[in-house]
């Protein structure tokens, strides 16, 4: 038996049989089981969509034997005959190829005759806006008087172009596009039936290069069939379609996740072999970003429509979310840089690595003692919608991104480079003597009281075994004797010698250490604000969800 093509052999035959267009069929077949029927159907929606498919459907639903239905037999002759193209009463007409006037009379010429064989002579025009004005005219007269046995199902993808006159008198239905997840399903059903093997992902690229025709989904199944040697794999239909393989976005933004400066290296490398588009890539990566903030902020609101759903709020519980957004800045950035640079694969590797060097735990081990940890995303952060920013020197990060690429790499990958980077080591033990106040009180990492009467202090004496505090009166509230031999004892582990503490209580003109953290934190909110409101990405979550944004909502992690 001949090889029939997918899109002819799997063309739906029944309503129930159609992916998606429910509106539609909902409309057509309460109007069948209700007899109430229209004698003009116009049909519009792009290529591929199913407009002559619903078409098919619906004169076989006039013309089978068994009595005008909403579900025709099938098996009569009139269903059958008009399954395979040789029902006389169903005279289907391309008007692309047939636009003379004199064409169209002699299609209408036999209007008035009763049908041959069925209940209704049925005419398919397909591409009516094709038709001249002419033809359009002559079209015109049988529609404003047409005998009670005569159906026209007209189909168009330019409905702009029929006169409003030929509009008025058909009932229309617009076909919407397929979604990925529609053609997604309808393929796997296919291929199951088939019995073709297959992986999921390879169909949502297929899904995706259909753009939402399910015609055109068929027809590259089948060459991803033939080319695939009888399967259908990802990474032949990524070549069949010329895309970049986007699963290597995801290893990146894992690799990123986990800090791994050598996967990203390597994974690199790889993708170079290859030649890749890199603008795809980087396009691709900016909307993995989005869906991930949009994640993070409404996990309800992340559709499957990319097949990529699971993973994508997965990755969204690895990073923070001052990491994702600063990450789709340097993607953005990136994706600028790549029109203007010699050389792409450099551009794209500078932003990867550019992410590597700005994540914040990174930039602070580089730049700190490194006692900075990383933001943890808690469930009650992921569900409400405030956004934690922490106080740190990241908020530099953006304002700092021209970096060459071997100091990027020195920072973040330092045994790849060329000659071996001078490593300082700073621990808890060789932190300069001449520390400032305000970094000595918060490495201190002292808690409960005694850390809060330690931060309203300021110091009037600094020796290397005694310091005289003095406690800001406002703030003496809870003060005890007690408290100056904690302070003492945790001064002293800090510095792993014995230090002497007291501490009067008097008023203070100069800033302290818990002024200054209010003032900074009053500074991140600020900078937070106008970052936010900046943000391309932010401002197109509010239009895309008619969103408000409520600065009352905004925090700042100490
Ligand atoms: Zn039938």
């Amino acid at each position: 038996m001949a090889y029939q093509v997918l899109a002819r052999k799997w063309r739906p035959k029944n309503f129930s049989e159609m992916a998606g267009q429910t509106h539609v069929l909902q409309t057509l077949i309460h109007a069948l089981e209700n007899q109430r029927l229209h004698h003009a159907y116009l049909f519009t929606g792009t290529r591929g969509v199913g407009k002559t498919t619903v078409a098919r459907i619906l004169a076989r639903c006039l013309n089978c034997e068994k009595g005008i239905t909403a579900t025709p037999c099938g098996t009569c002759d009139a269903c059958r005959e008009i399954s395979e193209g040789r029902f006389i009463d169903l005279i289907e007409v391309d008007a692309a190829s047939r636009t003379k006037v004199e064409d169209t009379r002699e299609l209408l010429e036999n209007v008035q005759y009763a049908p041959a064989r069925g209940r209704f002579k049925v005419y398919l025009i397909d591409e009516v806006h094709m038709l001249s004005s002419h033809s359009f005219n002559a079209l015109l007269k049988t529609l404003e008087e047409p005998p009670a046995h005569v159906k026209f199902l007209l189909a168009t993808t330019d409905p702009q172009k029929l006169p409003v006159t030929v509009l008025s008198r058909c009932l229309q239905f617009h076909l919407k596009n397929l979604s990925p997840a529609q053609i997604v399903a309808y393929l796997q059903s296919v291929l199951i039936a088939e019995q073709i093997e297959f992986e999921e992902d390879a169909l949502w690229q297929l899904a995706r290069a259909a753009a939402g025709s399910m015609r055109d989904a068929l027809t590259l199944l089948d060459q991803s069939i033939s080319f695939g040697a009888g399967r259908v794999e990802s990474v032949s239909v990524a070549s069949l379609l010329g895309t970049p393989d986007f699963t290597l976005i995801f290893l990146l933004i894992e690799a990123l996740a986990g800090r791994d400066g050598h996967e990203i290296v390597r994974l690199l490398g790889l993708a170079a072999e290859n030649n890749p588009d890199y603008q795809r890539l980087l396009e691709h990566m900016l909307s993995v970003f989005y869906r991930m903030t949009l994640a993070q902020m409404l996990p309800d609101a992340v559709d499957n429509s990319e097949g990529d759903r699971d993973r994508v709020i997965a990755l969204a519980g690895r990073l923070s979310p001052e990491d994702v957004q600063l990450y789709y800045q340097i993607c953005l950035q990136a994706l600028q840089e790549l029109t203007i640079s010699p050389n792409r694969k450099i551009s794209f590797d500078m932003g990867l690595l550019r992410m590597l060097a700005f994540s914040p735990d990174v930039f602070m081990a580089g730049s700190t003692a490194g006692e900075k940890k990383k933001p943890e995303l808690s469930d009650s952060d992921r569900s409400s919608d405030q956004i934690d920013v922490p106080v740190s020197d990241d908020s530099q990060a953006l304002d700092n991104l021209t970096v060459d690429l071997t100091s990027t790499l020195e920072t973040t990958v330092p045994d790849l480079v060329a000659e071996s980077v001078e490593q300082i080591e700073i621990t808890e033990n060789n932190v300069p003597e001449d520390i400032d106040w305000y970094t000595l009180v918060s490495r201190c990492n002292l808690t409960g009281i005694s850390g809060n009467i330690l931060w309203n202090c300021v110091p009037v004496v600094a020796t290397v075994a005694h310091y005289a505090l003095v406690l800001d009166e406002n703030q003496s509230a809870l003060f005890s004797p007690d408290h100056p031999a904690m302070i003492a004892t945790a001064l002293s582990e800090y510095f792993g010698r014995d230090v002497k503490v007291d501490i009067s209580i008097g008023q203070i003109s100069m800033e302290t250490p818990a002024t200054r953290r209010r003032r900074e934190k009053a500074e991140v909110m600020q900078a937070l604000h106008k970052r936010f409101y900046e943000d391309h990405g932010v401002m197109a979550l509010v239009a895309a969800f008619d969103a408000t944004i409520d600065p009352e909502s905004f925090t700042v992690k100490n």
